[in-house]
């Protein structure tokens, strides 16, 4: 596992450069579900700092067991309104908020632990029924509703696309949550800041770098296959 996190870290440098980006500008994220708390840990030894987990249960077990520090804990799960307590408890970051009912939710739970949630918008960028996330077309006023929360701060877009077997063919969908971003940045009020964007798997990495991804969210290529 130590020889794929320094695998995968020199190809999101490489990756970087080639385009002119700063490296540092993106920030790996380990999706550990359904992997171990010892895999976590040498995962952790081996100079990850952030994790991604997709069911609160299983992320509130490992959590509880790997009290590290400068450890942060992301959610990219499905998350649903009765599971937002937990979620403002346990997470540094919910990548998956998609609609105003989550968010005041998100906001309550926040306020009483006297706590601002971090939180980017899921955005269904290839219009797929069958997915979650907003569609493109309603994201602006999402925003421009949660700009009003006090306890929850949009810092960015996220976005699952259809799955290709050729990471080239998801550069549409990636540039297009880009232009989303810039034209959110364009329409909101200055206090608004919005930088991070959510997309790029083991698959398709590389090419959500050059379409400007601030964070990637890679599994497989890490800790192997899922069972
Ligand atoms: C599982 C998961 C990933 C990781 O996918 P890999 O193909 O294993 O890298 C990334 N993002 C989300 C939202 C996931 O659920």
């Amino acid at each position: 596992m130590i020889e794929q996190i320094n695998t995968i870290k020199s190809c999101i440098n490489q990756a970087a450069i080639a385009c002119g980006r700063n490296p540092e500008t993106i920030k790996l994220v380990a999706v550990s579900k359904t992997k171990s708390a010892d895999m976590v840990s040498k995962a952790i030894k081996a100079g990850i700092t952030i994790f991604g987990e997709n069911y609160i249960q299983e992320a509130a077990d490992k959590i509880k067991t790997l009290s590290y520090p400068n450890v942060s804990w992301h959610f990219i799960g499905h998350l649903q309104t009765n599971k937002a307590k937990p979620a403002v408890r346990l997470f540094d970051l919910i990548h998956t908020v998609d609609s105003l009912k989550l968010a005041l939710e998100l906001n309550k739970h926040a306020g009483k632990m006297n706590k601002v949630q971090n939180i980017l918008i899921q955005v269904n960028i290839g219009n797929e029924s069958s997915k979650s996330g907003i569609y493109s077309e309603k994201t602006l006023e999402l925003v421009k509703n949660l700009s009003r929360l006090e306890y929850v701060s949009v810092k960015g877009l996220m976005t699952i696309p259809p799955f290709f077997e050729n990471p080239e063919d998801t550069r549409p969908f990636f540039s297009a949550l880009r232009k989303l971003k810039d034209l959110i940045i364009k329409e909101t009020m200055p206090h608004v800041i919005i930088n991070d964007l959510s997309m790029g798997m083991s698959n398709d990495y590389k090419v959500a770098i050059q379409e400007g991804a601030t964070f990637v969210r890679i599994g497989t290529a890490i800790f192997g296959k899922r069972h």
